[in-house]
This record gives structure tokens, C-alpha cells and sequence, in this order.
């Protein structure tokens, strides 16, 4: 599949997360995991930018205050918003990821972070099966 339909494809997904007002002050940066469709654009993202991936241990991340490796402390970043993933979006906009900063958010209904997370599997298995099919 083609970096600019992965692209598309979790646009979708993502334009289903309301907007929150989120201060951007990193309390819920911490160890994360992301998909391969995400990965696929976070690594596009970093090479159009001439930047490394980042790719830590445990050790990594306990030196770090366990930080997420994306998260700058001194400018209270992430540097990678454009591109962060479905898991960050969702802190402070449902249930199960309330806001450590506590900003107030409508919470999303669980139905639409169902049919969020349904696309997003479907998604992660057809680029899994291209991948073992080595396409
Ligand atoms: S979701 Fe909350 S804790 Fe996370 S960066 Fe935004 S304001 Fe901070
Ligand atoms: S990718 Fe960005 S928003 Fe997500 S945990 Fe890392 S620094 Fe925070």
C-alpha cells in the first residue's frame, strides 16, 4: 500500500477525535507503542525532515524518567504532533485515558472509539498480510 493511502486512511480515523485543548505538557508522554501503518508514516515523516528514528530500549527508557524518546523537555514538544499516533490523540478524549493533567474533554462515546479502533486493526491486517506476502 502507498504511503499517501496509509496517510489517507488514518486521516480518517483521526478526524473522528474531537478537538481538546490539550497543553501540550507531556504528563502522558510516556513509553508508547504504535502500529505499523503509523510507523510507516512516522518514519516517512522523520526522513522528509532529515531526522533519526528513534528506537529505545528498556534501559533507554528508564535513563528517561520513562519519557517518550519524541517528547523535548526543554521546549515542551512533541516533535513529532503532526504524525503522532492514534494512542496519543486519544489522552483525554476517552475513559480508559483520562488527561494526568486533568483538562476537561468531552469523552468520546465508546461506540466511535470501537469503529475507531475496528478501521484501524483492518488497516494494520492488510498491511501485515502485504508484509508476509512480501509486497
Ligand atoms: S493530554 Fe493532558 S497530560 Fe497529555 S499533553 Fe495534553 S494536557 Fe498534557
Ligand atoms: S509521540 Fe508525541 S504525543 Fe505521543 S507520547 Fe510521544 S511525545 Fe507524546
Amino acid at each position: 500500500m502507498k504511503t499517501k493511502e496509509i496517510q489517507r486512511r488514518l486521516n480518517e480515523i483521526y478526524s473522528l477525535v474531537p478537538n481538546f485543548n490539550c497543553d501540550r505538557c507531556g504528563q502522558c508522554c510516556g513509553p508508547i507503542h504504535w502500529g505499523l501503518s503509523e510507523d510507516i508514516i512516522i518514519r516517512e515523516f522523520l526522513k522528509e525532515n532529515k531526522r533519526e528514528y528513534i528506537k529505545w530500549n528498556e534501559d533507554d527508557y528508564i535513563n528517561n524518567e520513562l519519557r517518550c524518546p519524541y517528547y523535548n523537555r526543554e521546549k515542551n514538544i512533541c516533535t513529532i504532533y503532526q504524525v503522532r499516533p492514534l494512542i496519543c490523540r486519544l489522552q483525554g478524549v476517552v475513559k480508559e485515558l483520562p488527561c494526568p493533567n486533568k483538562i476537561p474533554n468531552k469523552i468520546l462515546p465508546r461506540q466511535t472509539t470501537d469503529e475507531m479502533w475496528r478501521i484501524f486493526r483492518k488497516l494494520e491486517k492488510e498491511l501485515d498480510d502485504e508484509k508476509n506476502n512480501g509486497m
